[in-house]
């Protein structure tokens, strides 16, 4: 999912007055939530091999899967209303969004305008594959200063290898022309980039086109883990070859850390890298994979139909449908608590007595569905990956967190360890020489 960057890892800072207090919620109801509307379904102009999506239309036989206006004016007025927050994200998402054409975001806006709190910041974000961005789509996002996740899977051949069209012919360049658009129009964007089997030895390569030949300076690195099924749910314990692999995982954002955290800190946002940030510090991260807790971000699909997840848009993840029951009151229901308190309460003993479970609170349960070392189900199958990462920036994240406790910023880290002798140990507590550690030689 897309989350709104919120940094830790940059010297920035926002603050916005409480909006009044909205009329009807439920005593159950998520003070905040986040909801990822899908006007178009499940519907795309790609064909991703290993897009989890695309197999949901099956869910909606002979359906048209497009958002209608009363539906549309719904959603807005039903999430504008029951948020206590002062930010509030407007998120969409798909399949491709920009599929519904740019008047439907015209009047989305529209509708935000006349449903708005006072008080109430809304942070407009669509996550799209870019290959269908014009100058007016573009004027548009910079207008309304919408967020733009677009979806790059490193450099030309590593992004082809899965990222394709509907007669697999690679999209590289169509997806390029789309960022270049995004940023002559000056629109903040956001890479997210899967990390899976095509790219997973890559790390530095993925990482330095981002931040070199495209400029970027906001990261997400999402893990492909696909269940091998004919479902298309999250069924069964075998993965498919386009997965990434566990210790992979860990490899690559281990080396993406290393480089980051000796040149970039406070300059690119990784999210991965900012959500560990406020583990350390011991505040709630702002991605829900590595929270406690889970259930406050749901999934809205172009008919109304609201599921627990993103990750979970399957019947028996249902929650209900907006056009009969408000939005909060199926955030607020017995079924959407119980699903995000899940993520905590089905943790294998293995994690509870894990030395990084308060980063890591064992991932996604989407992910959940291997067995631990003692042979107990519901271990994340990316488990060692995370074990390897976490380990691997305990020293460099106190050394971050202790310089913001104490009213400094994180990039100091970066002069700490330019500044640390070559041959004596670096000081993040590693054991290793200053010239061994974080991918110097
Ligand atoms: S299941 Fe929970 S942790 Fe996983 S993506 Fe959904 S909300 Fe986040
Ligand atoms: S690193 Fe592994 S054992 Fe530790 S909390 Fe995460 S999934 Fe559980």
């Amino acid at each position: 999912m897309t989350d709104v960057p919120v940094t830790l890892t940059r010297r920035r800072d926002t603050t916005a007055a409480a909006p009044a207090l909205p009329s009807r919620r439920p005593p159950t109801a998520p003070a905040s939530f986040h909801v990822l509307a899908k006007p178009t379904g499940p519907i795309c102009n790609l064909d991703c091999e290993y897009c989890f999506f695309l197999s949901k239309e099956a869910l909606y036989p002979g359906d048209r899967f497009r958002m209608s206006d009363e539906l549309l004016e719904n959603y807005v007025r039903q999430v504008l209303e029951s948020q206590q927050a002062p930010e509030v994200a407007i998120a969409w998402q798909g399949g491709e969004p920009t599929l519904m054409g740019v008047d439907f975001f015209r009047r989305a806006l529209e509708l935000v305008d006349r449903y708005q709190h006072r008080g109430q910041t809304i942070q407009h974000t669509i996550q799209t594959n870019g290959t269908l961005l014009t100058d007016e789509w573009c004027a548009l996002f910079a207008e309304h200063g919408f967020l733009v996740g677009i979806s790059i899977d490193g450099p030309p051949a590593l992004h082809d290898a899965y990222r394709v069209d509907k007669r697999g012919n690679p999209t590289f360049e169509k997806v390029q022309r789309g960022y270049d658009l995004l940023r002559k129009h000056q629109v903040d964007t956001n890479i997210l980039c899967t990390v899976n089997a095509a790219n997973q030895d890559h790390p530095l390569d993925v990482y330095r086109f981002f931040r070199d030949d495209l400029d970027a300076h906001h990261l997400q690195f999402i893990p492909i883990v696909e269940r091998a099924n004919d479902t298309g749910f999250q069924e069964g314990d075998q993965v498919t070859d386009r997965s990434v692999d566990p210790d992979a995982w860990g490899r690559f954002l281990t080396a993406i850390f290393d480089e980051w955290v000796g040149h970039d800190v406070g300059n690119v946002y990784v999210q991965t890298f900012d959500a560990a940030l406020a583990s350390w510090l011991g505040l709630p991260p702002a991605v829900c994979v590595f929270a406690e807790t889970c259930g406050n971000a749901v999934a809205l699909e172009h008919n109304g139909d609201v599921y627990s997840c993103d990750h979970f848009v399957e019947p028996a993840y249902l929650l209900g449908n907006i056009a009969t029951t408000h939005m909060v009151d199926l955030l607020a229901s017995p079924q959407q608590r119980a699903f995000g308190d899940a993520k905590r309460d089905t943790l294998p003993q293995y994690c509870i007595e894990c030395d990084v479970r308060f980063a890591c609170n064992g991932e996604c349960p989407k992910n959940r569905f291997t067995l631990t070392p003692d042979g107990e189900a519901g271990l994340n199958y990316l488990c060692a990956g995370y074990l390897a990462f976490f380990r691997h920036i305990d020293g460099i994240m106190g050394l971050m967190a202790d310089r913001l406790r104490h009213g400094g910023f994180a990039d100091e880290v970066m002069a700490v360890l330019a500044d640390a002798p070559r041959n004596e140990a670096c000081p993040c507590g590693s054991g290793r020489k200053a010239k061994h550690c974080h991918g110097r030689t």
